[in-house]
C-alpha cells in the first residue's frame, strides 16, 4: 500500500499518523519532520531549508525530492509507505510517479484532509509537538496528561516557530496556490479519498480506516 496525506497546515495529518502507521504499513515519512530535524542539526540541507520554512514558504522541489528519493530506498519502505506533506507541488507529484515507475509501482491512495481555512488558526496556535517523534498535542483539543510534557517519553514539548497566525497566512497561501493543484492531479487518476477533517479526531480516524480497509 502506497499513499500520501494532503491537507493544509493543521488539518490533522500528523495526528492520524500513528493509526495509519501501525495498522497499514511500516514506513511513514513526513517531510516537515525530516526538514525540522535537518534544521535543528544544522546539516547543509537544514541550512538551505531554514529560510523558506521560517517564512512559511515551500522549500525547493529539488531539496525535498532528494530527501524522499533517499528515504524511499530504505528496506522498511519497500512494501508500502505513507507520506505526509509530500508531494506539495505538481512537480513533486510527477517526480514521485517517476521514482515509483522505475520499480513498477504507483501511488494507490491519496487522503485529502479537506477543511475550511477558518478552523486552522486555533488548531495551529494551540499546537505543541514532541520534536523527535513528531507527536502533536493541542492545549484545548488534545492536551497532554501533564502540560508541556510528552505522554510517551516524558520529554518536553515545544511550539513550532512557524505556528503563529502571521506565518500560517503564508503557509495557507502556499497551500492554495501550489498544493491544491496536486489534489486535482490525483483526482484525475481517481485515487483521492476526501475526508471531513473538521470532525473530531476519532471520527477522522474512522473515515481513514474505512478508506484503507
Ligand atoms: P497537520 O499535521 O496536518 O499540520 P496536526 O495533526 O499536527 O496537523 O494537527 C494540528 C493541531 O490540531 C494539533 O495541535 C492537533 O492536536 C489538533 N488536531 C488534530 N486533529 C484534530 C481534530 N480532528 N480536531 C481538533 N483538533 C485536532
Ligand atoms: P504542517 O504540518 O503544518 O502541514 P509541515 O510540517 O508539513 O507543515 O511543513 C513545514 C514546512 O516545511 C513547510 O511550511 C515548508 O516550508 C516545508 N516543507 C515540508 N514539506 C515540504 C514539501 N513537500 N515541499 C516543500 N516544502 C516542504
Ligand atoms: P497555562 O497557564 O497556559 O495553563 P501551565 O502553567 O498549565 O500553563 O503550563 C506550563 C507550560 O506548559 C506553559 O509554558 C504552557 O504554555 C504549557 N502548556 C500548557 N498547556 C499545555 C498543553 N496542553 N500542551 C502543551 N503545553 C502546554
Amino acid at each position: 500500500w502506497k499513499g500520501t496525506k494532503i491537507g493544509p497546515p493543521g488539518s490533522g495529518k500528523g495526528t492520524q499518523s500513528p493509526i495509519i502507521k501501525d495498522e497499514y504499513c511500516l514506513c511513514h515519512l513526513a517531510t516537515g519532520d525530516m526538514l525540522r530535524a535537518a534544521v535543528a542539526a544544522k546539516t547543509p540541507l537544514g541550512i538551505m531549508a531554514k529560510e523558506a520554512m521560517d517564512k512559511g514558504e515551500l522549500v525547493s522541489d529539488d531539496l525535498v525530492v532528494g530527501i524522499i528519493d533517499e528515504a524511499l530506498k530504505k528496506p522498511s519502505c519497500q512494501k508500502g509507505f505513507i507520506l505526509d506533506g509530500f508531494p506539495r507541488t505538481v512537480v513533486q507529484a510527477q517526480k514521485l510517479d517517476e521514482m515509483l515507475e522505475k520499480h513498477g509501482a504507483k501511488v494507490d491512495k491519496v487522503l485529502n484532509f479537506a477543511i475550511d481555512d477558518a478552523i486552522l488558526e486555533e488548531r495551529i496556535t494551540g499546537r505543541w509537538i514532541h520534536p523527535s517523534s513528531g507527536r502533536s498535542y493541542h492545549t484545548k483539543f488534545a492536551p497532554p496528561k501533564v502540560p508541556g510534557v510528552d505522554d510517551v517519553t516524558g520529554e518536553p514539548l515545544i511550539q513550532r516557530k512557524d505556528d503563529n497566525a502571521a506565518v500560517l497566512k503564508s503557509r495557507l497561501e502556499a497551500f492554495h496556490k501550489q498544493t491544491e493543484p496536486v489534489i486535482d492531479y490525483y483526482t484525475k487518476k481517481s485515487i483521492v479519498a476526501n475526508l471531513h477533517a473538521e470532525k473530531p479526531p476519532k471520527d477522522v480516524t474512522a473515515e481513514v480506516q474505512k478508506v484503507l480497509s
